[in-house]
């Protein structure tokens, strides 16, 4: 096994015989049972650094009826106790978030790389399947209403003509470190990014296609690039919403890139020194150039490139 990369690395049992024919009604009122509450987007954390919180039902809202929030088995804890995420934003709290014994409401995004590894992909798990449900709500077949089945880890079309089974989403999105023959990296920028940081070339594997062939035609899309060859290097799950990022080193004709002005607005090849030189986000390199997170599968394919 790679090393894990941020939000995967999962400690948790996912106990995936016991959602099968588990009474998820039954684990959500276990005395032992542990939340992982999720509250408009948000997660609880709580400590300096920030560990997720799982919390017994004595912190959950006075009153709060677990059974008839969204909420679905995680797995099952090295002391058996089950663990589930919960979605409370039905809720009525301030902007700090509703007060739960002295969490601190965050997003993943803002906080992902300061966790441990396994509260991380507990928290990206639990983000992961609640805004899938979130996002749920009718069936894609025929519009009717669903039931919650495997423990939440599905959801079951109640129209009996129809009966349609509905999985949470995991989107393919490859992103890859490309060299040319004179091992050069062809990294890029979208506009949306902060001024001077850039990173690795990606996008979303389309039907019909290998991931190879999405590296090769994302790459020729976004950059005007020929790639010869590509190997799978790692991959990182990504629950903004719904990626798993796979992660590619690729082999490309050199040759001058011409960026798409769409998705990436400039693109080029670097050497190793000058990447090597680029800085962080608060402490930008020479022209103000920096590397995407430490968090992101990028920065992982531009550090061993480096060899760092
Ligand atoms: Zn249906």
């Amino acid at each position: 096994m790679t090393p894990s990369l941020l939000y995967s690395g999962l400690a948790l049992d996912r106990a995936h015989r016991l959602r099968l024919d588990a009474d998820l009604t039954a684990m959500l009122n276990a005395g032992d049972a542990r939340f992982v509450p999720f509250w408009r987007g948000r997660q609880l954390v709580d400590g300096t650094p920030p560990a997720a919180c799982r919390l017994p039902r004595d912190r959950l809202p006075a009153g709060f009826d677990v059974a008839a929030a969204p909420g679905l088995l995680l797995g099952v804890a090295a002391d058996a106790a089950p663990v589930l995420a919960l979605d409370i934003s039905a809720v009525d709290a301030g902007d700090d978030g509703p007060e739960m014994g002295g969490g601190r409401w965050v997003s993943l995004r803002s906080v992902g790389g300061t966790l441990a590894g396994d509260d991380a992909a507990l928290l990206a798990y639990a983000r992961g399947m609640l805004v899938w449900r979130g996002r749920t709500r009718h069936c894609a077949t025929c519009g009717d209403g669903l039931a919650v089945a495997d423990a939440g880890h599905s959801l079951r079309c109640l129209r009996p003509s129809c009966g349609a089974l509905h999985f949470p989403r995991t989107d393919p999105a490859i992103i890859m470190l490309v060299t040319d023959g004179d091992g050069r990296a062809l990294l890029g920028r979208q506009p949306a990014w902060p001024p001077g940081m850039y990173s690795c070339l990606a996008g979303f594997v389309e039907p019909g296609e290998s991931l190879e062939e999405a590296v090769a035609r994302e790459v020729w899309e976004e950059a005007g690039i020929r790639v010869l060859s590509a190997s799978y290097a790692a991959s990182q799950p990504w629950p903004f919403p719904s990626s798993l990022m796979i992660g590619f080193t690729a082999l490309a004709e050199g040759g001058e890139p011409n960026p798409d002005r769409h998705e990436i607005e400039d693109v080029r090849w670097f050497t190793r020194a000058e990447a090597a030189g680029f800085g962080e986000a608060a402490t930008p390199g020479p022209a103000g150039l920096f590397l995407p997170s430490r968090d992101s599968i990028a920065r992982h394919l531009i550090e061993r490139w480096l060899g760092r």
